[in-house]
């Protein structure tokens, strides 16, 4: 899987992507394995900066938006380009960052964690010339129904969401296919040292080491907690 970030900020993701879980998959690349070889990093993730692309001799990206109005927009050419230079002769998933798009849930990060390459565009100000996303034929896809201030934010939750979901990425499957949403449930309370805190003692299920006892708890917890959290999720 292979991600590019197209973004005017591209240390915002990167600072994020360099980090933890996901920055050490990006890195798996060339590490030995067991058998001798050598991998290949489970995930590959560039943050271009649409500013290396504009012909502008002034490096400019943005503009008065026609007809008035606050902030700037965006201009077409040098995002064109980016995505040109990115693309490859492959056919990768174009997605804009947009608060008018459709909403990203766990459903739709199942159907992108498939994808071969995605393409994420991260607008600012006032976003971009809407004759770029219809020449490429972008689709657009929103983290939720509020407004930020650049599609950086959203690029990066939709990157982790997708990049989790990856082969290798994680240390094991279970460890997102027994997660909040990923079979329409949410996920069961989760206890650690010590026994008894503050008077709240862990279930003593957890500790007898009856495994189906354990795994009968967990799925009426799953049950009872979306049904108290999230009811229209079980409509
Ligand atoms: N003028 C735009 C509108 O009203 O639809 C909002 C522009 S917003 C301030 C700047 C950029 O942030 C957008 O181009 C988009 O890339 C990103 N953005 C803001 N809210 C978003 C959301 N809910 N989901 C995805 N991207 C968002």
């Amino acid at each position: 899987m292979k991600i590019d970030i197209l973004t005017l900020f591209p240390d915002m993701c990167e600072n994020y992507l360099s980090e933890s879980i996901i920055g050490r998959a990006r890195r798996a690349a060339g590490r030995k394995t067991a058998s001798g070889g050598s991998s290949d990093a489970p995930i590959e993730i560039n943050c271009r900066n649409i500013r290396d692309y504009t012909e502008n001799r002034h490096r400019r990206v943005d503009d008065k938006a026609y007809g008035g109005g606050a902030g700037m927009v965006m201009n077409a050419q040098p995002i064109y380009d980016c995505v040109k230079s990115v693309q490859g002769s492959e056919t990768a998933r174009l997605i804009y960052m947009s608060p008018q798009g459709r909403v990203l849930n766990q459903a739709l990060v199942k159907e992108l964690a498939k994808e071969p390459h995605l393409i994420l565009l991260c607008g600012h100000y006032e976003g971009v010339d809407v004759r770029v996303l219809d020449e490429l034929r972008f689709e657009e896809i929103s983290i939720g129904d509020y407004v930020v201030t650049g599609g950086e934010l959203p690029a990066l939750i939709l990157t982790d969401a997708v990049a989790r979901l990856c082969e290798g990425v994680l240390p094991s499957e279970d460890a997102f296919t027994e997660e909040s949403h990923y079979d329409g449930l949410l996920e069961e309370p989760k206890y650690t040292r010590p026994e008894v805190w503050r008077g709240r003692s862990v279930p003593e299920v957890l500790i007898s080491g009856h495994h189906a006892n354990i795994d009968k708890w967990r799925e009426e917890q799953r049950r009872k907690i979306t049904e108290e959290k999230r009811p229209d999720m079980l409509t």
